[in-house]
């Protein structure tokens, strides 16, 4: 197997104080554990967390036919998209993250390059702060500067019109940009939310997990750990081209967090950088004894009832799809979903203690 490569700045070192490269080993393993999870077929809880993402069960046979847009568009709207199950391509991506990646020290080999230099290389267009280059990994930058670094991290792939005179840079590079809102949490760990699965497992976030009022909220949890930040940007790398989708529900909502993927419906979630990231984080949290809110009966798939959310019509044969209208039928008046029913736990993010559960 041709392992891809990925290569760290020195500028992230710095920025964690310490070694960065532990944040990408901590994400690979959640992505072998939610792979290994996954495929077991008696761990029927972690079957039901995939349920809850991704709107159906691991036994959905409707197959997506279209791929993620961004690896559509990286690749100006290819074929060569293979149909996969909603399963099938989660453990695709997972099992490729765990398992194919390497780093390097060689910048232009590498097929990820991730930088926490606050943006520092970037030249950026004066006149109106929407056009970007990276004079040091050749790719250009769309979109408002000002507006991604303020964010916690970005991507960039685009390469430029004469990239084949490029010729020691790897054709499928993307870079990592860590900004400022994440790096500067890092400067007093003692007081913050954690930064990795690990330190919170480990107890190391007492005063955080303490000002939550004890009760820990996976979104809460995520929201600034960098060790789902850097799951989810990889995700956006040319080999997965995962989705910053817009929210089914809001378009102008954020592209992260736990709330955001439980807005996403079918097609969209199993498309999505983010739930990708919160599947592996659900992975990793039954290591520190913690598994998502269980209250069966107003969960998707666990009474019988139809999960929300669709492949459109189009996309499925006709079978499929005359049980997806029978399906659209039965959810009219299911409210489940909503983040206000009472039982409905997991969509807030509420975890529990495998020990406390009662079913
Ligand atoms: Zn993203």
């Amino acid at each position: 197997m041709v392992l891809k490569l990925y290569f760290i700045d020195p500028s992230c070192d710095e920025a964690v104080a310490g070694s960065f490269e532990s944040y990408i080993h901590e994400a690979r393993y959640l992505a072998k554990r939610a792979a290994e999870r996954l495929q077991n077929p008696k761990d029927t809880d972690f079957a039901r967390v995939f349920n809850v993402i991704f709107k159906t069960p691991k036994t959905d046979t409707a197959k997506y036919l279209g791929g993620p847009s961004l690896w559509q568009h990286m690749r100006e709207f290819s074929e060569d998209w293979e149909p996969k199950t909603v399963y099938e391509q989660t453990l695709f991506v997972l099992i490729d993250f765990a398992t194919s990646w390497t780093r390097t020290n060689d910048r232009e080999a590498a097929h990820v390059r991730i930088y926490a230099d606050h943006g520092a290389r970037w030249e950026i267009n004066a006149a109106d702060s929407t056009d970007g280059y990276d004079p040091v990994n050749h790719l250009i930058l769309t979109g408002d500067f000002d507006n991604l670094i303020q964010g916690q991290a970005f991507t960039c792939w685009m390469k430029p019109k004469d990239d084949t005179l490029m010729s020691n840079e790897n054709s499928e590079r993307t870079t990592i940009d860590l900004c400022s809102s994440i790096l500067d949490g890092l400067i007093d760990q003692e007081a913050s939310a954690p930064m990795s699965l690990q330190d919170f497992t480990a107890g190391r976030n007492q005063q955080w997990v303490a000002k939550q009022g004890g009760k820990i909220n996976i979104g809460d949890l995520g929201e600034h750990l960098l060790t789902r930040i850097i799951f989810h940007e990889f995700m956006h790398c040319a080999e997965y081209g995962l989705d910053d989708a817009p929210a089914d529900a809001d378009s102008e909502r954020l592209t992260s967090g736990w709330a955001y993927c439980m807005s996403l419906k079918k097609k969209t979630a199993s498309a999505s950088a983010e739930s990708m990231a919160y599947l592996a984080l659900w992975a990793g949290m039954a290591e520190g004894g913690y598994t998502m809110d269980r209250r069966w009966d107003a969960v998707p798939g666990s009474n019988g009832l139809p999960d929300v959310g669709d492949f459109s019509d189009d996309e499925l044969n006709e079978d499929e799809r005359e049980k997806a209208a029978e399906d659209r039928k039965k959810r009219e008046n299911n409210h489940k979903w909503a983040e206000d029913h009472p039982h409905n736990g997991c969509v807030r993010g509420e975890m529990t203690f495998y020990e406390g559960l009662t079913q």
